[in-house]
């Protein structure tokens, strides 16, 4: 089996997949409150076409696949999709990041399909406040969906915070005491300028330092080694049973470790989630190509992977997509 290297040395294993731009949320650090809208249902990849560019992936080297969104689980059928992408030889490891809320109903039967683990996206631990960040949104289906996805072994289970100054940052402590009693892996996110533009400001947005700083007031933190962390750095609390994570996406670059590609929803090869540069596969996927032009697709989005790209030195973020189309 052929492991795709890029021009940077950097091993290419990890695809991460949007299979839908759609959600049943309107996150303020996401999406304008009216949502955005979306692609046509006939231009979404269908399963059968994910599952096809997976296998071809996995055969230059893929091993590890994210299902990601817009909301995943807003998609129908998604237990068949993990199901159809964990047979394909090479994978390895089958993830998903969620808002949660359908957790509830889904974790067992996407455990039992194939899926190994969870990420879920929580940035309040108060219902009033979770309903403002998210624009609607019960923070107790997001908690039930947690305690099912762990029952069901959906392990660890990662939650995602977005620390935002003067709207949930004074939650910082709280969350990160939460790894002291449970063994939840509690990822602080940088807030990035994307699907936010009327939001984000260098006050809002807070560096990881300053919230690694706040949390070891706390407690001193013991890092943690991760076989392969990716861009997080994860610490834990002398004793605690959970970690506490810090993905600084905008003031350290992980660029030189970067091992992923992404597909959006719509078909497109992203190499790297700064640039806009694409490459659509779904005219092959969709036109009978035959597998070596799938690879040779694959083969030229890793070779136009760029060696870094830096928001933090951009002045304008106009060109940024939001995530929930790209696939965060
Ligand atoms: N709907 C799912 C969720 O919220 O987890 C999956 C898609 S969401 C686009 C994926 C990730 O992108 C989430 O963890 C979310 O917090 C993150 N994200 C979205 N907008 C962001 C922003 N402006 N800055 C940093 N992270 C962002
Ligand atoms: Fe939806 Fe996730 Fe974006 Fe929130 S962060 S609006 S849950 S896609
Ligand atoms: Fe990878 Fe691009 Fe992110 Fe750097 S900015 S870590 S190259 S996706």
């Amino acid at each position: 089996m052929d492991l795709i290297t890029d021009k940077y040395k950097r091993v290419i294993d990890y695809l991460r997949i949007s299979i839908t731009d759609r959600c049943n949320l309107r996150c303020i650090y996401c999406m304008p409150p009216g949502g955005i809208r979306p692609i046509e249902h006939k231009s979404l990849l269908s399963y059968e076409e994910i599952t096809r560019l997976v296998e071809v992936a996995a055969r230059l080297g893929v091993r590890k696949v994210r299902i990601t969104g817009g909301e995943p689980l807003a998609r129908k059928n998604l237990p068949f999709l993990i199901e159809s992408l964990g047979r394909i030889a090479g994978i390895e490891d089958i993830s998903l990041t969620t808002n949660g809320l359908l957790l509830k109903q889904l974790a067992r039967t996407l455990a039992s399909a194939g899926l190994n683990r969870v990420n879920v996206s929580l940035d309040s631990l108060y219902p009033e406040r979770y309903r403002r960040i998210t624009r609607g949104g019960d923070l107790h289906d997001a908690l039930d969906g947690i305690a099912e996805a762990e029952k069901a072994g959906l392990l660890p289970v990662k939650i995602n915070v977005i620390p935002m100054r003067g709207i949930n940052d004074d939650e910082i402590e709280e969350f990160s005491l939460l790894t002291r009693d449970t063994a939840l892996h509690v990822r602080f996110i940088e807030f990035m300028p994307t699907g936010s533009r009327d939001l984000w400001s260098r006050d809002r947005y807070i560096a990881t330092d300053e919230i690694r700083e706040r949390v070891s007031e706390l407690g001193a933190l013991t890092p943690v080694r991760a076989r392969k962390s990716g861009p997080a750095r994860y610490f834990r609390f002398n004793g605690a049973p959970g970690v506490i994570g810090f993905i600084s996406a905008i003031t350290h670059h992980f660029c030189e470790s970067c091992n992923r590609l992404r597909l959006t929803s719509d078909g497109k090869l992203r190499p790297c989630l700064f640039s806009e540069t694409e490459i659509d596969v779904k005219p092959a996927l969709r036109s009978g190509a035959p597998d070596r032009e799938i690879e040779r697709l694959l083969r030229l989005a890793v070779e136009i992977k760029p060696e870094r790209h830096s928001i933090a030195s951009q002045h304008t973020f106009d060109h940024l997509k939001p995530m929930s189309k790209i696939g965060g």
